[in-house]
């Protein structure tokens, strides 16, 4: 089956059209700067072949039709006709407690997801806005979507339920969620494979480190904590988000700094994190950088990150019993061996061992091991691919109701 998978954000669209049989693309690409000066669309075929147009994109139904163009384009494209498109996957982040897996979009969907904008104001509308121009355009193609949330909903409620008022919960579903769960499933199929390991018995640590990052305790294939919370704000120090903070501290700041709730809500998202405490760059190639050059922000943007992600895996490792793998992955995760070296350091009494040398090999997607012999913890290093778990997902949700 040929599904394109789509990932619809405020200003971009980053898609991938997949073959669910070979398990790789066809072509994928990234629409940027919709409804800005400086609209772009970029595609690459699987065989190097790349379109890199610019030009005005006024919004994400405009975005799509030049997606779709590109697609059948017969120089550039990879099918002939729109007919060539078996099925549709959506990224969706929210899916609040309704949707507890994939589902196939219909009008009934389409309501629940309106209602649940509420839930995550940032990223449930461009979302929305993804799948309404794909309808507008393949109004009979099937439709499935896919979400960040769904891995964390066997979450135990000791673990998603926040200390303040129980109605709190109750009355607006106030509680914590998790996110990245597409890219957690993933990598952990993958280390069971890799393993030939059996996830009822697996006790996995995965972290996702790219500029939004999250990790997740899994136990029987599931999450049963994750450091995301009701939004993507909490947990991790992130790119240009906080992580975890004392609400405490928003207040103290729009008292002083007289900022409006929809001002503090900006400074935490887009202006904390690794840029907030550096002063220089969200980028942690740039943190790492500067950091080597002796820029002392830059270090402690570093050392945050490190530290907060070490306290989270003690926790996790708590909150399992014991940890029998780490993993790895997203940019940071990936790629980052001064980041992997500075978390797992002095975890030798937990039985946490990196082998040096494994690790300054394992860059620039590489997937492997590089815990030393005497590790009783392994620590793996896996490329995340949500896009195929999405296409995955929408080819099984797909053929059950057409059959
Ligand atoms: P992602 O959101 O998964 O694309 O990850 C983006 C993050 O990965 C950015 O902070 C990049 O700086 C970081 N990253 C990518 N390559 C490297 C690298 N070689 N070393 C350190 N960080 C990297």
């Amino acid at each position: 089956m040929k599904v394109l998978v789509i990932n619809s954000g405020s200003s971009s669209i980053k898609y991938q059209l997949i073959d669910t049989e070979t398990r790789n693309f066809l072509a994928k690409g990234l629409v940027d700067r919709i409804g800005l000066r400086g609209s772009s669309l970029k595609q690459e075929r699987s065989d190097g072949h790349k379109i890199n147009l610019s030009g005005e994109i006024f919004d994400h139904q405009q975005a799509l039709e030049y997606v779709l163009a590109g697609l059948i384009s017969p120089n550039h494209g990879v099918i002939k006709t729109l007919d060539g498109i078996d099925a549709v996957g959506h990224r969706l982040v929210h899916g609040g407690e309704h949707f507890k897996d994939s589902v196939l979009i219909n009008e009934d969907v389409m309501n629940v997801l309106n209602e649940c904008i509420d839930l995550a104001p940032l990223h449930n509308p461009p979302n929305i806005k993804g799948v309404q121009a794909a309808r507008f355009h393949l109004p009979n193609t099937p439709m499935v979507g896919v979400f960040d949330t769904a891995f964390h909903s066997k979450m135990p409620d000791y673990a998603y339920i926040y200390g303040i008022p129980y109605v709190l919960y109750k009355r607006h579903s106030i509680r914590r969620y998790g996110f990245h769960g597409t890219s957690h499933y993933y990598v952990s199929r993958r280390y069971r494979d890799l393993t030939n390991g059996n996830l009822k018995e697996l006790k996995l640590i995965s972290c996702h480190l790219g500029n939004g990052a999250s990790i997740s305790a899994i136990k029987n294939g599931y999450s049963i904590d994750t450091s995301m919370g009701f939004t993507p704000l909490e947990g991790l120090l992130m790119g240009t988000r906080s992580g975890d903070l004392d609400p405490g501290v928003a207040n103290q700041i729009i008292a002083k700094e007289g900022l409006e709730p929809r001002e503090i809500s900006a400074m935490l998202n887009k202006h904390s994190g690794l840029i907030g405490i550096s002063g220089l760059s969200s980028d942690m190639r740039e943190i790492e950088d500067a950091m080597l050059e002796g820029n002392k922000r830059a270090e402690l943007a570093f050392n945050v990150f490190a530290y907060r992600l070490k306290k989270y895996i003690g926790a996790y490792t708590a909150a399992l019993g014991g940890a029998d793998g780490i993993i790895f992955t997203g940019g940071i995760g990936e790629n980052s061996l001064l980041v992997r070296k500075a978390v797992l350091n002095s975890l030798e009494y937990m039985g946490i061992i990196l082998d040096h040398e494994k690790n300054e090999k394992m860059i620039r997607g590489k997937e492997g091991f590089v815990e030393a012999e005497d590790s009783k913890v392994k620590i793996a290093v896996i490329p995340t691919n949500e896009e195929l778990v999405i296409a995955i997902d929408t080819e099984k949700i797909t053929r059950k109701t057409l059959s």
